[in-house]
């Protein structure tokens, strides 16, 4: 793994400190503790660019660059420690909760940060037929938001041809990878690879397993997905 730069630890312990003032106000995570934060949900984060190759470099004027959407991004994970360590990528912050995504404001505001925005809505809409996000992104990840088959028809309709969704999962994920692949082809998309890696121990806490699934589309999403809201998850594909 690699080492944060003096400026990328100098805007995470911003991120930090907002992190912490607001979550006295509203509920953004259990873990507080700075290492625990630093490990569980900096470090996880940015593992993605241990196996892609991810942009460190601002696109010049007029190119669009890489486009990243995390979905059900919550407190801005993986999308905003993605954002601050590969400047490069074009991150599109999605989150179905309003006051979510007034802190996601603040810490883009507070940060400085350009080339990321963060939206209010349901994926089930904002991936919908016609609308202005469907298969617009080359990369879509997503972590702790659903089971692989449901986050499945969430995420997969975001991406263009040629993308790749990540979904983090645990690395006892093998039943939930048997029960999506039918939800993953449906959708237009391929299972790549699962790659596994060991988080540090944090304080008491052991060693924790995480599991990054890469998923690749290959065919345009048929436009009778994703369906209306609610039903992906109520009956996954
Ligand atoms: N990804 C963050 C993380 O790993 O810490 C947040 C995980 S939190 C448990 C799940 C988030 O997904 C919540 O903030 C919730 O509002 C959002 N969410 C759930 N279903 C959604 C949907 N259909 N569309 C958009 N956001 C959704």
């Amino acid at each position: 793994m690699r080492d944060f730069t003096p400026e990328q630890t100098a805007q995470l312990e911003c991120y930090y400190e907002l992190l912490l003032d607001w979550n006295s106000r509203i509920n953004l995570t259990a873990i507080t503790e700075h290492d625990a934060v630093w490990q569980r949900h900096f470090r996880d984060s940015v593992m993605p660019g241990e196996y892609l190759t991810l942009p460190e470099e601002i696109p010049s004027d007029g190119d669009v660059g890489t486009r990243l959407l995390d979905m059900g991004t919550g407190a801005g994970f993986p999308g905003i420690p993605l954002k601050i360590c590969y400047p490069g990528l074009q991150v599109t912050l999605v989150d179905s909760l309003q006051k979510r995504i007034g802190f996601l404001e603040a810490v883009i505001h507070e940060l400085g940060l350009t080339g990321i925005t963060a939206i209010h809505g349901r994926a089930e809409e904002l991936a919908a037929p016609g609308a202005p996000l469907r298969e617009s992104f080359d990369l879509v990840t997503s972590r702790a938001v659903a089971r692989l088959s449901t986050l499945s028809e969430y995420c997969v309709p975001f991406l263009k041809v040629g993308g790749q969704f990540i979904a983090y999962k645990s690395p006892d994920c093998t039943e939930e990878l048997t029960d999506a692949k039918q939800a993953i082809f449906l959708l237009g998309g391929r299972l790549d690879r699962v790659e596994t890696f060991e988080l540090p121990a944090v304080g008491d806490e052991p060693p924790q397993g995480r599991a990054l699934i890469f998923i690749k589309k290959q065919q345009s999403t048929a436009k009778t997905y994703p369906r209306r809201a609610g039903l992906p998850s109520k009956k996954p594909l």
